[in-house]
């Protein structure tokens, strides 16, 4: 099929993927499959302080066991410094970037937390101070001053903003659907504000629920029972996919299944706005009982 469509998966190996990774890997993986695109696998591993080759590898291993098998040449972020530096020249050269010397408690202590989620939103503290060291901003237009400010866009240890490699990437890499989680809605101002900068076309961006456990939280890589380590050893490939499958609302009833059997059933309207619950157990309790009672 011919189309343009290319989706991507871009994680960043500080563990072992979790349930809730996989599930952004699988809702991303079909996002581009049921549209006959490619799908990249992009290693975020720019910080080198919790990033681990032996992580990503595992990683890849994962989605291999998974069924999510990625197109091309994995690209790998912390291979790309020419290339950041490249395009953080070019902002300099406009003149958008300059030096901030704040540390954490002086924004702490300057800046009110944004209405509605907590985030703190830079004041612009250092922006005329002319200093020649530090973490690196980037000045934003006034219509994203008070929603998120001057935002960073290389650390004060010299590692490369998440902000700015993601957009670089994505848009080089030729991605036309960023699919992710919720969690990174707010980011999307930002990330447009760099398009438009650097003159690059923008991606679809898609935002899924997130998988929390039945306290409310998200699920982290500190929920150990739903990292593939545990879970590979009690599951097959096709329950994990068939859970995940009937929690995000494109199959009603629970079955074990492969990737690519849902690439008919999937569908944006199907899946849920709100978080998804899911019981800090195992799999099979959640997935009996569901099964056994179509109601729910
Ligand atoms: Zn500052």
């Amino acid at each position: 099929m011919k189309t343009n469509i290319t989706g991507r998966f871009a994680p960043s190996p500080t563990g072992r993927m979790h349930l809730g990774n996989v599930m952004c890997a699988l809702i991303s993986w079909l996002d581009a499959k049921s549209q006959g695109g490619r799908w990249l696998l992009r290693i975020e591993d720019i910080d080198t302080q919790r990033c681990r080759r032996d992580y990503a590898l595992q990683l890849m291993d994962d989605l291999q066991w998974l069924g999510l098998p990625w197109d091309g040449d994995v690209v790998w972020q912390s291979e790309r410094n020419d290339i950041y530096q490249k395009h953080l020249d070019y902002l300099t050269g406009l003149g958008l970037t300059y030096y901030c010397k704040c540390t954490r408690n002086d924004l702490m202590a300057s800046s009110a937390p944004h209405e509605a989620d907590g985030r703190i939103v830079y004041p612009g503290t250092c922006r005329d101070k002319g200093f020649t060291e530090g973490a690196l901003r980037i000045r934003v237009p006034e219509e994203l001053e008070k929603t998120h400010g001057d935002f960073i866009v290389r650390r004060r240890d010299g590692a490369w903003a998440y902000q700015l490699a993601v957009v670089i990437d994505d848009a080089l890499m030729g991605i036309t659907r960023v699919v992710r989680g919720r969690d990174l809605l707010t980011s999307v101002p930002q990330q447009e504000f760099l398009y438009d900068v650097f003159g690059f076309r923008k991606p679809v961006f898609m935002h899924h629920p997130l998988l929390c456990n039945m306290a409310g939280q998200r699920l982290c890589k500190r929920d150990k029972s739903m990292d593939l380590g545990i879970l590979r050893k009690k599951y097959l490939p096709e329950e994990i996919i068939g859970y995940l499958a009937y929690k995000t609302g494109l199959i009603k009833e629970y079955e074990a299944l492969g990737a690519a059997e849902l690439l008919n059933a999937f569908s944006w309207s199907r899946i849920p706005d709100e978080d998804i619950m899911i019981n800090g157990e195992c799999l099979p309790a959640s997935v009996g009982q569901s099964s056994g009672n179509p109601s729910s």
